[in-house]
């Protein structure tokens, strides 16, 4: 069953229970105050009555006498039908439009002054309220009066009271299926553009597609808000994918064009001279190396998106500091190395993540950096709380357009230039490591200055009596 549908049986049948629960209270209580209106038009006769028998009659005659004068009771009119009756029952008197027939109700005595009428039904098939009341005289209960009038009325009214309750309920029943219907239509049809447009979406295979918001601070307007939030997120996802097949597929293909060359070479007889096999065994080794670290490189983020947890244990950040300037110094080729201040520090890592983190910026700085002039200078800084390495260079710098890009996968700032060695990776990773330990990079360069890469990391204090920070 649909929503739609749902919904206008379910507001039809609360309308429909609403109306009967407020129809029966309607006409009980019209009900209720047209009987008790009669039953005080009732009593109000008798009284009439009892008060005229009252003002004829001597107290002391009818005690002589066991005796009472009863009135004329015709003239209250002929819409009343009156009896007076013994208290052994017998009737002694009846109003002329009763033609000499009783009513259909007990004469016996017993009757109270509080009680209310009753509803009897005559031969005639006619509704009669007959209310009883007790004559008493002379302190003694003479007999009692009876008093009906017909119901016709009365009923007339209820009667026409439940066809309009009827009526009206049914109708507003109809209007409301077929108005909650149609509301309920209205408020589903932007859910029907958005089914729409998904399956659109879906068939195109195209994720620039986006619903169009109709209304947007509603809560429809904030699901396409969502689905859209969604397909751009996808979109983005998916030309990343994209990207990196394509990025892999370009980074392979060179170091394995370079050794199928080098491979005909050695075929075509190269391996012959001595010197030729050589280098031709090198270009083929080196490039195998770089397809591995590559390899490698892509291996680690891709468990980094699988959500890698990393090994973490304190780590003496100074000593890997200076783990990584040696290496720096062999990896050097004529460019200055120099170790700046160097702070005592130790934050919880992974020594051999940190390790490659470090290794990468260093690598990069040399890499951007001329021998001779070149200067690369690692420093270790603790200020407050936080761990500050940073390594400086005074190579070629970064051009400031490049600079919000360089943390991506396979951006490469300068692809002529920073060909040797690297595949765009390395940043990536650096990011991810440092990130991965709560911490950040920040990078600050300037063309043709230098750059200085700054790693942030939170300390761990454990150290007995050393201070947090500076
Ligand atoms: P790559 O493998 O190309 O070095 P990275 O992710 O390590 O990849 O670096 C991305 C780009 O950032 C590099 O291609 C280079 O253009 C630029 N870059 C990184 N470090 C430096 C630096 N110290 N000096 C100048 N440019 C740098």
């Amino acid at each position: 069953m649909s929503i739609r549908t749902r919904l206008t049986l379910w507001y039809t049948g609360l309308l429909a229970v609403s109306l009967l629960v407020f129809g029966l209270l309607v006409y009980s209580a019209l009900s209720r105050i047209l009987m008790t209106a009669m039953d005080e038009r009732l009593a109000a006769q008798a009284q009439a009555v009892i008060d005229q028998i009252e003002a004829e009659n001597d107290p002391v005659a009818i005690v002589v006498s066991g005796r009472a004068k009863l009135p004329p009771i015709d003239v209250f009119g002929s819409q009343f039908y009156i009896q007076i009756a013994q208290l052994n029952g017998q009737v002694v008197q009846l109003s002329d439009n009763l033609r000499g027939q009783p009513l259909p109700v007990s004469p016996a005595g017993g009757v109270s002054s509080r009680q209310r009428g009753v509803t009897v039904n005559t031969n005639q098939g006619v509704q009669l309220r007959v209310l009883s009341r007790p004559i008493v005289l002379a302190s003694r209960l003479a007999g009692t009066i009876q008093v009906a009038q017909s119901q016709a009325a009365t009923d007339d009214a209820l009667l026409a009271t439940r066809r309009v309750l009827v009526i009206v309920s049914i109708s507003l029943l109809l209007f409301a299926a077929v108005g909650g219907a149609f509301l309920a239509r209205t408020a589903l049809r932007p859910i029907q553009a958005i089914t729409k447009t998904a399956q659109r979406i879906t068939q195109a295979q195209d994720l620039r597609q986006r619903i169009p918001v109709i209304v947007p601070n509603d809560e429809l307007g904030r699901l396409t808000e969502t689905i859209n939030g969604m397909l751009a997120r996808l979109e983005d996802l998916f030309k990343a994918q994209q990207r990196l097949v394509a990025d892999v597929s370009h980074e392979l293909r060179t170091p394995l064009t370079t050794i199928q060359g080098n491979l005909d070479l050695l075929q075509r007889g190269a391996a012959d001279d001595l010197s030729t096999r050589k280098s031709t065994l090198r270009t083929m080794a080196d490039e195998t190396a770089r397809m591995r670290r590559l390899v490698n490189d892509l291996l680690l983020l891709a468990q980094t998106d699988a959500g890698l947890k990393l090994h973490q244990q304190p780590v003496e950040l100074d000593t890997l500091l200076l783990e990584v300037y040696r290496q720096a110094q062999v990896m050097a080729q004529g460019i200055t190395v120099r170790l700046g201040a160097e702070d005592q520090a130790l934050v919880l890592g992974d020594a051999d993540r940190l390790r490659q983190l470090l290794l990468n910026l260093v690598d990069n700085a040399l890499k951007h950096t001329v021998a001779e002039t070149g200067e690369v200078t690692l420093t270790l800084r603790r200020t407050g709380g936080w761990v500050r390495v940073s390594v400086e260079d005074n190579g070629a710098g970064i051009p400031t357009e490049d600079l919000p890009h360089i943390f991506e996968r396979f951006y490469r700032a300068d692809p002529s230039r920073s060909r040797p060695g690297g595949s765009g990776l390395g940043l990536a990773i650096a990011r991810w490591v440092a990130e991965a330990h709560g911490g950040r990079i920040e990078v600050e360069s300037q063309v043709g200055k230098g750059s200085i890469f700054t790693l942030w990391l939170p300390e761990l204090v454990t150290r007995p009596g050393q201070p947090a920070g500076e």
